[in-house]
């Protein structure tokens, strides 16, 4: 499949990776907007959060588990930190395969759009 994160898990594209399990991969942003940019990625070819299924959904409460672990990992987990996931155009998603953004490390606008 030519998508950009199915073949980072894959190993067939290089990356940061931190953390690997059966259900994810969590690795650096390529072009990180604040000093802790990670990606949150299932390893299921789910292109967009509209088409999670109500069975998938307890996915995303795993991947906002390795989420918090990566953010203590990182020692932004007092600071604080931000978890955004885009979905389709208007939504800012470029990737088509669904992830999560943790992003921290400085302080983040109050703007959310
Ligand atoms: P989106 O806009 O889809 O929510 O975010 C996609 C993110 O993936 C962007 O922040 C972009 O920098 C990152 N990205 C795109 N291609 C690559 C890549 O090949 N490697 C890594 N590590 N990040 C990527
Ligand atoms: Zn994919």
């Amino acid at each position: 499949m030519d998508c950009v994160f199915c073949k980072i898990a894959a190993g067939e594209i290089p990356a940061d990776i931190l953390y690997q399990d059966e259900k994810m991969t969590a690795f650096r942003d390529i072009n990180p907007v604040a000093p802790t940019h990670l990606l949150i990625v299932p390893k299921k070819h789910i292109p967009y959060l509209s088409q999670l299924s109500e069975a998938e959904a307890s996915l995303i409460g795993d991947m906002v588990n390795t989420a918090n672990q990566l953010a203590k990992r990182e020692g932004i987990s007092e600071s604080g930190y931000r978890l955004v996931i885009n979905c389709g155009e208007q939504g800012g998603q470029l990737v088509p395969h669904l992830h999560i953004h943790l992003i921290g490390g400085r302080q983040l606008s109050d703007a959310l759009g």
